[in-house]
């Protein structure tokens, strides 16, 4: 399976940037094909943009939250239907940030990720533990509870979502989890992906929180990481690349 690096812009950009980012993107790829499979998810508003700049290209776009509910009186909402007139190969459901500034529960996620497979969009569902969580000795508990939350509502379809461990107190603090203590949540999720589907094999487990284009390597080195997702490092290109080349 080949690595997947998606990169998570978050509330950052604008059509000029975007463009000027994109641009560098590409041509630092040079019309090679990548060392791992790349995608990324930006703000809503900008897909039509990074439709219009990326087909054709090796990298794939996504968005970074999707509405549970199919269409209707939701001011606000964007919905997967919505998406897929863009052509989103991904989105991004369960991200820390959502979870702690909007109150996203594990059943509102699980609910995303089933809305998203159902209109044929991978779900990049984010699980992770907070720093009082790690220190309490919670994480396993944590991640395998927010995991069991979308096994439950996607069940026959888990081998067509794509996970990612991203412990909180790592997310935009510059403080990584050490590839051994990445590794060892891997490997938690992994059994608990194997126990669930037949085709555990084809679930990406991606890990995210301060990865750069310095620790890229040792992280993705580790056997249950199959690639990262990335937030402030895909805002720069050289990063982003380099990121890219680090994994295969
Ligand atoms: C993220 O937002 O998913 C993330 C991993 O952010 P950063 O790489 O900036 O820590």
């Amino acid at each position: 399976m080949k690595p997947l690096i998606a990169g998570n812009w978050k509330m950052n950009g604008s059509l000029a940037a975007n463009e000027a980012l994109v641009k560098a993107m590409l041509d630092g790829l040079g019309g090679q094909t990548p060392a791992a499979d790349m995608a990324l998810c930006v703000p809503a508003l900008y897909l039509a943009q990074l439709q219009s700049l990326l087909t054709g290209s090796p990298i794939a776009w996504g968005a970074q939250d999707v509405s549970s509910h199919e269409q209707g009186a939701y001011t606000g909402e964007v919905s997967a239907s919505m998406l897929k007139d863009f052509a989103c190969r991904y989105v991004i459901v369960g991200h820390s940030e959502r979870r702690q500034y909007h109150g996203e529960t594990d059943l509102q996620v699980a609910d995303k990720a089933k809305v998203a497979l159902a209109h044929g969009i991978t779900p990049i569902v984010c699980v992770g533990e907070t720093l009082a969580e790690r220190e309490a000795g919670q994480t396993e508990a944590v991640v395998k509870r927010q995991l069991a939350a979308i096994i439950h509502a996607v069940a026959h379809c888990t081998s067509e979502i794509v996970v990612a461990y991203e412990p909180v107190w790592a997310i935009g603090t510059g403080k990584t989890a050490s590839p051994e203590q990445a590794q060892q949540v891997h490997a938690v999720l992994r059994a608990q992906i194997a126990a669930a589907t037949q085709h555990p094999e084809r679930v990406h487990i991606l890990y995210g929180g301060s990865m750069n284009a310095a620790n890229a390597a040792s992280l993705l080195a580790q056997p249950d990481i199959d690639g990262g997702l990335i937030g402030g490092a895909s805002l720069k290109a050289a990063d982003f690349l380099q990121i890219v080349a680090s994994a295969h």
